[in-house]
């Protein structure tokens, strides 16, 4: 479980202690550097690194850099808002010691997610770390908990291709033996880093796409989730280029075909029950657990701006390509956006949850987790009723039947995404004013930033950024 308490200027009650006595012994295990690590709101991880012998310093003073990043695109231009994008200002970054781990795949080093705090030791309104630990602090207030899980697709190429094309490192079939023997050193590898470093991997395979590639991992809390998200993904890069192969996370590595997803399953708990099992809703949900549903499906339009925040999402959020792309749910059903997973029989009470499609991933994993989280709260104290289930391929359906469900498309760019945002002020609330208009801020810039361009350039433009 990720500490719920901020940190503080000299340090939290034994960080010191803790971090003097780990970077000793990281030295000890060949460690010389800590890679200190957040993502902005475009969705891009940023690092500052550090020598391991500064690390007891960073758990009490932090480490410098500049409130600017909040307001960065992926093409490393600066928009502003009113309060953000200035080159004014300073801010801490403070490793989270608790998931502090040595990176197997880039050997010398470790690896730490950061909050951000102000120079005066107050919470940084622009930290997604810092707004998804508050969210979860709160709901920990009314007993209820989280699980959740970010499913990672990457593609992975031939390295150093002359114009950033992508050519991929695989010629075998989709989910094939042949891919798989294909980059058998590459993933076994990829399984002892995840070993080494504790992160528990569910499965991984060959998937659709060119040269595509998928793992899950186990469920944890949320802030932890995402931590874990940006993690797997700095040792599937690392781990790739070691064996000659760049990756690309993008949610589309092409105009056309199935794009790269980064589904988000969450489970809601109250004292420890699963919400989402033995109650005596449908598939087993209870009333709670179909609300807190009927919470994120409502508010989906609005969300995307979160989950899918680049102009290439849009590329990749088309219908029957199992991204889910339409406001409806099912069991099971891999082209809703919400897919109700209940488990199999015997292990339901663990393992039942829902997962969000429309989710990819040049999402900010803090904010994106943040909104989805506030809009199944919301649809939770509400009582929001979770409509009628849908089965086969939403996309299919006759326009008036699907009208009549309440069966919308979801936006098809990101700027109608982001008017739906705008109107979302339960959203907007729950990120805070300053973090709330950094998205606006952000995401029109970078539709600004691809004005023109037609939808071969975008994938290109976005194809290495994530
Ligand atoms: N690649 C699909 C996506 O973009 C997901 C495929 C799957 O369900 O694993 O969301
Ligand atoms: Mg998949």
């Amino acid at each position: 479980m990720t500490t719920l308490a901020d940190p503080v200027p000299g340090g939290r009650p034994g960080d010191v202690e803790r971090a003097t006595a780990l970077s000793g012994e990281l030295s000890g295990r060949g460690v010389h550097g800590v890679v200190l690590s957040y993502v902005d709101t475009a969705g891009v991880c940023r690092v500052k690194t550090i020598p391991t012998a500064k690390l007891a310093s960073a758990a009490a003073w932090g480490v410098g850099m500049s409130p600017v990043f909040d307001t960065f695109l992926a093409n490393d231009s600066i928009v502003a808002t009113d309060v953000l994008g200035s080159p004014d200002g300073d801010l801490r970054l403070y490793p989270d010691l608790d998931q502090l781990v040595v990176l197997a795949g880039q050997p010398g080093w470790a690896w730490a997610p950061v909050d951000r705090i102000t120079q005066e030791g107050e919470r940084h309104p622009g930290c997604g770390r810092t707004v998804l630990r508050r969210i979860v602090a709160e709901a920990a207030e009314h007993g209820l908990s989280f699980k959740a899980a970010i499913e990672i697709e990457w593609a992975v190429g031939q390295g150093a291709v002359e114009g950033g094309e992508f050519v991929p490192a695989t010629t075998g079939p989709a989910y094939s033996a042949t891919r798989q023997v294909e980059l058998s050193a590459c993933t076994a590898d990829l399984l002892a880093a995840f070993a080494a470093q504790g992160v528990e991997v569910e499965q991984l395979h060959p998937e659709y796409a060119a040269g595509q590639f998928e793992i899950s991992v186990g469920a944890l809390d949320p802030v932890a989730a995402a931590d874990r998200s940006v993690l797997v993904r700095q040792t599937i890069r690392a781990v790739a280029a070691r064996h000659g192969y760049v990756v690309s996370f993008a949610p589309a590595v092409f105009a056309q075909g199935v794009g790269n997803g980064g589904h988000l399953h969450l489970s809601v708990w109250r004292d420890g029950v699963n919400l989402h099992s033995g109650g005596d809703g449908r598939h087993g949900m209870t009333a709670e657990a179909e609300s807190f549903a009927a919470g994120i499906l409502h508010r989906l339009p609005a969300l995307t701006a979160v989950t899918a925040p680049s102009p290439a999402s849009y590329l990749r959020l088309k219908p029957s390509q199992w991204a889910g792309v339409f406001t409806a749910w099912g069991r099971e059903t891999r082209e809703a956006a919400v897919r109700i997973v209940t488990g199999t029989a015997g292990l339901r009470e663990q393992a039942a949850n829902l997962e969000v499609k429309p989710v990819d991933l040049a999402a900010n994993p803090y904010l994106a987790l943040a909104c989805v989280i506030a809009a199944g709260l919301d649809g939770m104290s509400s009582g929001t009723p979770l409509p009628e289930e849908i089965t086969g391929d939403p996309a299919r359906l006759d326009p008036a039947d699907a009208a009549a469900r309440g069966v919308r498309r979801l936006p098809t760019s990101l700027p109608e995404a982001v008017e739906e945002f705008r109107k979302d002020e339960r959203l907007r609330a729950a990120l805070g004013p300053v973090l709330a208009d950094a998205v606006i801020a952000v995401r029109q810039g970078e539709s600004e930033a691809v004005a023109g361009l037609d939808d071969e350039r975008v994938a290109a433009a976005y194809r290495w950024k994530y």
